[in-house]
């Protein structure tokens, strides 16, 4: 125990306690505050991290449900300052906040806040509930809808995959509990179908894997689909007979491909000035260290594994923030005419062909020129 504190008399600690409340309020608001701004300056790249729900656990030590709540709060902030003034003066405490972020709206933020003015928790569910009232739920057993699993740690990035994210889903994450040092408990939903499989595959393979054994069953598939996997990302064993490469060609080589994959661990090799180098294992892509685009080789030498998020943290740094902006652009029209073509029957293979032939070819930037170019190709 702090010897201060133990030192104070009972009315002088009371006394006192209000005041380092307010202190601790303060100085959340700050928290929030530098929060929202290194996410919108992206800082967390340069710190060696693909998010910012990254950098708030390594780097700030936060649990994941402390990350999660300030990451929504800071995201509330920075588009209605109200909502800092509220946790600032201690209107509405960080969970109010992060119960209405999926319900605050610019046409509706001080009634909001206002209303959760000096609420409790349950009284701003309470409130949220009358606001914005659901269907109620009746009394049933039925089979839960089938939904996306989603990733244990994931967090959402945008506003709109917030508010989709808290809109609340009935059906249970997958879950991963430690049970002892070598073994876990892992809980998921599965569908009818992933059902009837599982009982085929019980079925078929009933003298290899003792039947009822789910753990080994799964196992089993889990192996097969790894190696198919690592195989499609790094090649057979036996190298293939080399294809000649052509000058210019973005192509690389699968061996090239495999020795990096090796080499970087299937991690992200970002580091930051202070040796951090980033966790990120998942959403990993080759990229040229000096870039393609300015004549750089797919050589292992060349090559390194990145993360999603420290590609577009390099590609801002080699060619700025409004190129960048240009070519998300581009490809945004780009998927437009690949849907458009998709839906008009044409395989996405075939479809992807001919819009990549059609833009280098150099046909305008625009839904429809590209599509009237590349229906011309396809017919
Ligand atoms: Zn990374």
């Amino acid at each position: 125990m702090n010897a201060l504190v133990s030192a104070l008399s009972d009315r002088e600690l009371l006394a006192r306690l209000p005041e380092v409340r307010g202190l601790e309020r303060r100085a959340i608001a700050e928290v929030i505050a530098h929060l929202a701004e290194v996410e919108r300056r992206r800082l967390y790249l340069a710190e060696a991290c693909s998010s910012m729900y990254t950098f708030c656990i390594e780097r700030l030590g936060y649990s994941e449900n402390e990350a999660h709540t300030r990451l929504q709060v800071a995201r509330l902030c920075s588009q209605f300052p109200a909502a800092l003034e509220a946790l600032e003066s201690g209107s509405v405490h960080l969970t109010g906040l992060a119960l209405l972020c999926p319900k605050v709206t610019q046409a509706n933020v001080h009634e909001l806040l206002d209303e959760a003015r000096g609420k409790t928790r349950r009284e701003i569910e309470a409130l949220l509930a009358r606001r914005f009232p659901r269907p109620d739920v009746l009394p049933s057993i039925a089979p839960l809808q089938p939904t996306l699993l989603e990733q244990g740690n994931s967090v959402p990035v945008t506003q709109s995959e917030q508010v989709a994210h808290s809109a609340g889903s009935t059906v249970p994450r997958p879950r991963v509990e430690p049970l002892s040092a070598a073994s876990f408990r892992v809980e998921f939903t599965a569908s009818a179908e992933l059902r009837q499989k599982l009982e085929l595959a019980q079925n078929l393979l009933s003298h290899a894997v003792s039947t009822g054994d789910l753990a080994a069953l799964f196992e089993r598939a889990l192996d097969e689909l790894l190696a198919a996997e690592l195989k499609r990302r790094l090649g057979a064993e036996r190298p293939r007979a080399r294809r000649s490469l052509r000058a210019g060609s973005r192509h690389v080589p699968v061996e090239v491909s495999r020795a990096v994959w090796e080499r970087d661990a299937f991690q992200c090799t970002f580091v930051d000035e202070h040796g951090h180098r980033c966790s990120e294992k998942r959403y990993i892509t080759l990229e040229h260290k000096q870039p393609f685009a300015r004549g750089g080789p797919p050589t292992i030498d060349n090559l390194a594994l990145l993360c999603k998020a420290h590609n577009a943290h390099r590609a801002r740094e080699v060619f700025g923030e409004a190129y960048i902006a240009k070519k998300q652009a581009e490809d945004k029209t780009c998927s437009k005419v690949l849907s458009a073509l998709t839906h008009l029957g044409f395989r996405s293979k075939q479809a992807k062909q001919a819009v990549e032939r059609v833009r280098n070819e150099g046909v305008a930037l625009d839904v429809e020129p590209l599509l009237r170019a590349a229906l011309a190709v396809l017919a």
